[in-house]
């Protein structure tokens, strides 16, 4: 039976609720937007408090003795660090980038605020060339993962203080020497700016710019008394159209009465990126990086793959002589090494875990790329750009293997977990869901047919990961 259709009245009141409700979420937004300009001494004290509890959870555990095995969250230091970490500090930095924009990055993070403290003290430099290379958030991500994987920077301290310390002393280092008051180093150098960036893309909030009020305000008009406001990012305000690079920091709300926190369809900037806007680097990190690499980075300790290759290489070796190969005599900060845990990693560890990460990385990327392609001449969309579709998937796939260690430390702490196997399953068609929306978003103004064929190539790319996610968890 059709149904009967709505009666104009009732769509036009619909419409109107729909309406009004968003008006109210707007009002909010744009007065919390304000707000925080406002309240910008209490941001300040967020920052420094994160700060202390950041250089406390990172530098006391390094300094005292392991944990014993059967020590809870609440019963060690170094144990409830790792879970504010890794358990909940990176997962759910995750999920606000997608709900909220890059708030971390503006109130919470403190490596940010830390260059960008150093930076009002230092040398002012201009920023170098080199440095506004585009494929560093793409190098940079690549360098921590692998790395991070070699020293196993989820369960010791040492390797914790190691990767974040050092990442804090380079912002710290680049803050001092280049710009005044800025925050170079998130800008340009921040192994995870590209990550970021790219999910702040997806967020259903973002700083709106009106570029006619902008133009057309006096100078009076200014709320910063007529100081240019300073974007610690180094964004030009005036012209941004994109959350990727914006802090969320709220230093421009209400700017020349142009710039509002404002709510935005999830599907927009994505939706509305022109050719001459997309980044290649972008795209790779997403679907090389984020879609491969990190996900290897992620299975290889769970892959029976994985213990099936280093047997065959392992005996391969031996049988030659060459048993210098599984020896343990590197150093902790190059591989793995706690004899006192049984947790010692040989030189072939080292290279197998650097060859499935890259292996992982090459298998799904080819599979992509030539979905991409493929999907790319049916639908007249390019390439490159039909790959920022796969932005939700990147972004659930980066919770799910980042969540993983949270559930596991639950787990250990008696917590029922029976629910997690159907809410993976859940987040992971959501993802799928959502990507597809995305690439038919992109295609349809080529006709329907278009925003199909663009759809199903979508989910045909992110077949690869689903399964191996699928495997990971509820085959292996
Ligand atoms: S554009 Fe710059 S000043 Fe404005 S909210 Fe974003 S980061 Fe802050």
């Amino acid at each position: 039976m059709l149904a009967e259709p709505m009666p104009e009245a009732l769509t036009s009141i619909a419409l109107d609720r729909g309406g009004t409700r968003r008006r109210v979420i707007d009002r909010a937004l744009a007065a919390l937007g304000t707000g925080m300009r406002r309240h910008r001494a209490a941001i300040i004290a967020i920052q420094w408090t994160i700060v202390l509890c950041y250089f406390t959870l990172l530098a006391v555990p390094a300094v005292i003795p392991l944990p014993p095995e059967q020590a809870g969250i609440l019963d060690h230091v170094t144990r409830f660090a790792q879970f504010a970490f890794w358990g909940v500090w990176w997962p759910f930095v995750m999920v606000s980038v997608v709900t909220m924009g890059r708030i971390w990055c503006g109130v919470f993070c403190p490596e940010g605020a830390l260059t960008e403290w150093i930076s009002h003290r230092g040398l002012g430099r201009g920023i170098p060339r080199w440095m506004r290379w585009g494929g560093w958030p793409f190098v940079a991500f690549l360098g921590t993962t692998v790395y991070g994987q070699l020293v196993s920077v989820y369960e010791y301290p040492k390797a914790a203080a190691l990767v974040l310390g050092g990442s804090t002393l380079a912002a710290l280092a680049v803050g001092f020497v280049y710009g005044r008051g800025k925050r170079v180093w998130c800008r340009h150098l921040c192994p995870a700016n590209g990550v970021f960036a790219l999910l702040a893309r997806i967020a259903p909030v973002h700083y709106r710019v009106d570029r006619q009020a902008w133009e057309s305000a006096p100078p009076g008009a200014r709320t910063s008394r007529g100081h240019a406001v300073n974007c610690a990012p180094l964004i030009d305000i005036r012209r941004m159209q994109s959350a990727a690079a914006c802090h969320m920091c709220g230093r421009c709300a209400g700017e020349r009465g142009a710039v509002t926190l404002a709510s935005r369809p999830t599907s927009a900037e994505v939706v509305a990126l022109d050719d001459a806007r997309v980044s290649r680097w972008e795209a790779t990190l997403l679907v090389f990086g984020v879609l491969g690499v990190a996900l290897g980075a992620f299975q290889w300790s769970a892959s029976p793959w994985f213990v099936a290759a280093k047997q065959s290489v392992a005996t391969w070796l031996i049988d030659r002589g060459w048993t210098w190969a599984v020896g343990s005599d590197a150093p902790w900060w190059l591989l793995t090494h706690y004899p006192e845990k049984n947790d010692v990693f040989t030189w072939l560890d080292g290279a197998l875990i650097v060859g499935y990460i890259g292996a992982t990385a090459v298998v799904t990327s080819v599979w992509i790329a030539a979905c991409l392609a493929a999907t790319a001449a049916f639908a007249r969309v390019s390439a490159w750009r039909l790959a920022y579709a796969l932005i939700p998937l990147a972004g659930v796939s980066v919770f799910l293997g980042l969540s993983a260690l949270t559930v596991t430390l639950l787990k250990a702490e008696g917590l029922p977990m029976g629910w997690v196997g159907a809410a993976r399953a859940l987040l992971l068609a959501l993802a799928l869901a959502w990507s597809a929306r995305l690439a038919w978003g992109m295609a349809r103004s080529r006709g329907a047919l278009a925003g199909l064929v663009a759809a199903g190539g979508i989910i045909a790319a992110a077949s690869a990961v689903v399964w191996l996610w699928i495997e990971m968890f509820y085959v292996w």
